[in-house]
Parts: structure tokens; sequence; C-alpha cells
């Protein structure tokens, strides 16, 4: 077994794989690929078989742990920006003494959390800052900064707005992102790119809105150029899944992208989710357009 600065290295090594994959394939990864997971020219299991905590045999301390939230709109696990996971069912030792050894050594894990059948987004570095036996529950800070803040009981006003901050980021946003660009295939809703290093999870309505809320039918998956289009008012999507390019844009002259990538979407239809329950809503693409058409 290795030393804990080297342990912490393969951890370090493990992690940086894992971004570039999320990252490629759009802000998720699947079972089968964290199942067989090839770092520096090992392969290795980044999940368990079948259990929520994953202690690889050749490591101190639990590199994964699974959570399977509800849905977008309850959080249970989140409590005053902190991520509470329960024990493994049994006793106190078992698979629970490896995810005690992260906390002693600080080492970093992985946490996956279940978007759907067999699929993951995944959130690391986490650490397990505390061990409450009481509640049977370790408690897991989301982002290196939280780790090194004090014991929450003594968090000031700014210090709880700051950790909830957190959780947004580090958690519901790579998770609506991860959703929706899963439900489009990995593809842009408007010109089809295959790139998820280049698209984005957009909202349909904003999320600081009424109706803004961070699901699938209030979400596009957009490439960069079109996102910011949208954002933009340059291009407006209607209820009826067609695109509309503003006019002023339609007549001006200039080189490909202008061409290709913007005046030739004008009038296409939108490539949908194979899931009809995913689709965008139809009365936020409508509230959306409204905006649209005043610009264009
Ligand atoms: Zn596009």
């Amino acid at each position: 077994m290795a030393s804990a600065p080297e342990e912490q290295l393969l951890r370090q090594l493990i992690m940086d794989r894992l971004a570039e994959r999320t990252v490629h394939n759009g802000g998720f990864v699947t079972r089968a690929e964290l199942s067989a997971f090839e770092v520096a020219g090992v392969t290795r299991r980044l999940i368990d078989t079948s259990k929520g905590i994953w202690n690889p045999r050749d490591l101190m301390a639990t590199l994964s742990i699974v959570s399977s939230p509800e849905g977008p709109y309850q959080d249970r696990e989140v409590e005053g920006g902190l991520f509470h996971y329960d024990y493994r069912a049994g006793s106190l030792a078992g698979d629970n003494t490896k995810l005690r050894r992260a906390a002693e050594l600080g080492l970093p894990l992985i946490l996956l959390r279940k978007i759907a059948a067999g699929t993951y987004v995944p959130v690391f570095p986490v650490y397990v800052v505390d061990d409450d036996q009481a509640a049977r529950q370790f408690v897991i800070a989301l982002d290196e900064s939280v780790r090194f803040m004090p014991k929450p009981a003594e968090w000031t006003e700014d210090q709880r707005r700051y950790a909830e901050r957190i959780v947004r980021q580090r958690l519901h946003q790579p998770e609506f992102r991860g959703r929706v660009i899963r439900a489009y295939a990995t593809r842009c809703t408007v010109c089809s790119l295959r790139h998820g290093e280049l698209l984005d999870a957009a909202h349909i309505v904003a999320d600081a809105e009424d109706g803004g809320l961070p699901i699938v039918t209030n979400g596009l998956s957009l490439c960069k150029i079109h996102h910011g289009a949208y954002d933009a008012q340059l291009l407006g999507i209607s209820p009826d899944y067609r695109v509309h390019i503003d006019r002023d844009l339609l007549v001006e002259v200039d080189g490909p992208m202008l061409r290709h990538g913007l005046q030739d979407m004008h009038g296409k239809t939108l490539e949908l989710p194979g899931r009809r329950s995913d689709w965008p809503d139809r009365d936020r693409l409508a509230a959306r357009f409204e905006r649209f058409g005043q610009t264009a």
C-alpha cells in the first residue's frame, strides 16, 4: 500500500483524468466508464459494483461515494451548505472505517451524484470533515474552502451563505448541466454540434426569475456560440421549436461564422431530446420568445 502523500498524488491523477472525461461527455460519466477507467496506463474501478462506498483494496481510504438525489427540488442530503452522507447500514465499522480514514488523512474523494440509471455527475475533490456518530452521518465539505472553515455551529451568517453558494455551484448547477446535456445526447439543439467541451446547459427562464427552475424542461443544450446568441437576443426560439435569427443580423455581410453558424440556422427546427418528457416547456419558450420579439 502506498504512503499518504503518494496516495494523494494518485488521487489527483485520477481526478484530473475524470475531469477531462466529464468535460468531454458534457458534464456526466457512465457506470461503464467508471468501472474501467484508465489512469496512467492502469485500468481502475472508480465505483463499487453494488455499494455506495467504494474502498479499493490498494488504497488507504474510500475513493468514491454514490448519492442518489431524489430530484432537483429537494435535497435532503444538503443542509446549511454541507453535505450529509448516511453511514452504510450495519455496524459503525465495515465500509465506514475507510471513509473515516479519509477524514483522518485529509484525503480527497469523489462524490458521484446519480442523475439517471447508470449516469453520474462526479463532484470532486470533496472532503470528509466530520463524523456525526449520533446522526450516523459523515459530514462532507464540497469544496476545499469550506473544509477549512470553522465548525458549522460557529459559522457567521456570511459563512453560511457562502457555503450555500458553494452547494449551488458544485452540486446543483453541474447536475442541471449533466441532466440537460444527457437529455440532448450531447448535441447542440440548434446546430447539432457534438462536442461536450463546447456545450452549455442554457436556462430558458433565468434561475433568478419565476419559473426558472433547474429542470430539464427549462433547459436547452446549446453550443457556446448559440448560447451566447440566445442570451444576447440575436437568436430566438419560438414555442413551436423553431430557430429565429435577429433581423439585422440576417442582412449583415461577414465571414463563414455569421453565414453558416447563424444566418443558415434561421427557420431550422430544434433537434429535440429522445424522450418527450425532456422536451423544452412551450410556456417557458413563449415567455422567453416574447422578449426576443421586442428586439428583433
Ligand atoms: Zn450550436
